[in-house]
């Protein structure tokens, strides 16, 4: 773990802030992966982090077969022919194949992934066959060898590496591992993640409020966020504003969990409490980034865990959990980092933004009246202001320098979708 301080800021010429670019790599430099592997079946592995490269054991796929429903032929019997008639010889069904050998002159009767029977070298789809009795007739124009024929290891080839380590298992890969016969794999063991929120002023749901209190939001987007980013989410509850609270409370998390993530308390004012604390357990630094929202963010260790101290306000969560802790903890976790899709469209609203900071603020995509796609602001930015967030389906990212946009202008967006998958 590399110290740092503020003293090192400098990303934003002038700004005395850390660029947001220069803060995630600060802090992936910072951290490894925690190792340990497990041997999972394949439906427990969905979203799980493969531990090795995986090659095919045999061809995908392993025989040759039709692609449609129709008749296997010969296309020596159509060659230069306009029309042909061909006897039936046999049938070949998907797991029942033909053992006679397609001889010239005949045809089998063959259904979508059924062996192609020996001698037969294209399917001719049953929609351009008239049959009558144990005799077919169709146009031949266009049959040649290969035709709706799949041929052996056309999706995969036997040797060849099919997953590599480092990859986060979706749906298809499940269905891909099965089609090579591999019922268990080896994956990463899941991060431990333990996270609290902090402040006097919360309450938990189901508790009455008092004057001046207020609901913890940030516990239930943190275990939403942590979920989906396939670790095991240890949820500590709401810590006082005190200082043994704390302590025992990053002790706690320190012996159980490979992560920290906690909520308040790194802003102004709060900050030197917090950090007393943590300059007893291990090295903590405190940086303020040029993002907004979530200026403020501590990073460091604690007793061996790696910390994340994410600033009080909700949104502000979600978005430096997004673009920080969540790389971050993918590296931990043995994951491939995938660089999160951005692409680029039309903003129907005028955004407001002072240069400075590099901006997430929050849009949803639609379609206009010509049926392109356009992101709308979802509405009122504040980093307190979660209905605008909730939503809201993707970041609009306001670079740096930028002093807002017209409506119609062009910006880049960041769908939350891929922020929550691989
Ligand atoms: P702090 O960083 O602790 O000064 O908090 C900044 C703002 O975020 C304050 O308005 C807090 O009340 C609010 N806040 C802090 N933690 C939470 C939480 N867990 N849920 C909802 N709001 C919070
Ligand atoms: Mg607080």
């Amino acid at each position: 773990m590399s110290k740092t301080t503020a003293g090192d800021c400098c990303g934003e010429a002038g700004s005395g802030l850390l660029g947001v670019e220069e803060a995630r790599t600060r802090m992936l430099a910072a951290v490894e992966p925690v190792g340990g592997v497990e041997q999972l079946g394949l439906r427990d592995a969905l979203g799980r982090v493969l531990a090795d490269d995986l090659a095919a054991p045999f061809d995908v796929p392993p025989f040759p077969n039709s692609a449609m429903d129709g008749y296997a032929v010969r296309s020596a019997d159509c060659a230069g022919r306009q029309q042909v008639e061909l006897r039936v010889a046999g049938s070949s069904f998907a797991g029942s194949p033909c053992d006679a050998e397609v001889r010239s002159g005949q045809a089998v009767r063959i259904m979508t992934g059924a062996l192609l029977p020996d001698g037969a070298d294209a399917v001719v789809m049953q929609e351009r066959v008239r049959r009558d009795g144990e005799r077919i007739g169709f146009d031949a124009a266009g049959v040649e060898a290969g035709l709706n024929v799949r041929y052996p290891g056309e999706d995969l080839k036997a040797g060849e590496t099919v997953l590599r380590r480092g990859r986060r298992l979706s749906a298809a890969d499940l269905g891909l591992l099965a089609s090579l016969g591999l019922g268990e794999v080896r994956v990463q063991r899941r991060l431990r993640v333990a996270f609290f929120s902090t402040g006097d002023e919360l309450r938990s749901v189901g508790q009455p409020l008092q004057r001046g209190q207020i609901y913890d939001s940030n516990r239930y987007i943190l275990h939403g966020l942590l979920t989906q980013a396939g670790v095991e989410p240890l949820d500590m509850g709401v810590i006082a504003d005190d200082r043994q609270a704390v302590r025992d409370a990053f002790a706690q998390a320190a012996a159980m969990a490979d992560a920290i993530v906690t909520s308040g308390g790194v802003s102004v004012g709060e900050a030197d409490f917090v950090k007393e604390t943590l300059d007893e357990m291990g090295r903590v630094d405190f940086w303020k980034i040029a993002i907004k929202p979530g200026k403020p963010l501590a990073f460091g260790t604690v007793d061996g865990a790696v910390f994340f101290g994410l600033p009080g306000n909700p949104v502000s969560v979600m978005a430096t959990f997004y673009q920080f802790a969540r790389p971050a903890l993918m590296k931990m976790a043995g994951a491939d980092a995938a660089e999160p899709l951005v692409v680029r469209v039309r903003c129907a609203d005028t955004l407001r933004k002072a240069p400075g900071r590099m901006e997430f603020q929050r849009g949803r995509l639609a379609r206009d009246d010509n049926g392109e796609w356009v992101v709308h602001s979802t509405g009122l930015q504040g980093s307190h202001v979660l209905s605008s967030m909730s939503r809201a389906d993707c970041f609009i990212l306001l670079p740096a320098e930028s002093s807002g946009v017209e409506a119609g202008e062009q910006v880049e967006v960041q769908p939350f979708s891929t922020l929550t998958n691989t």
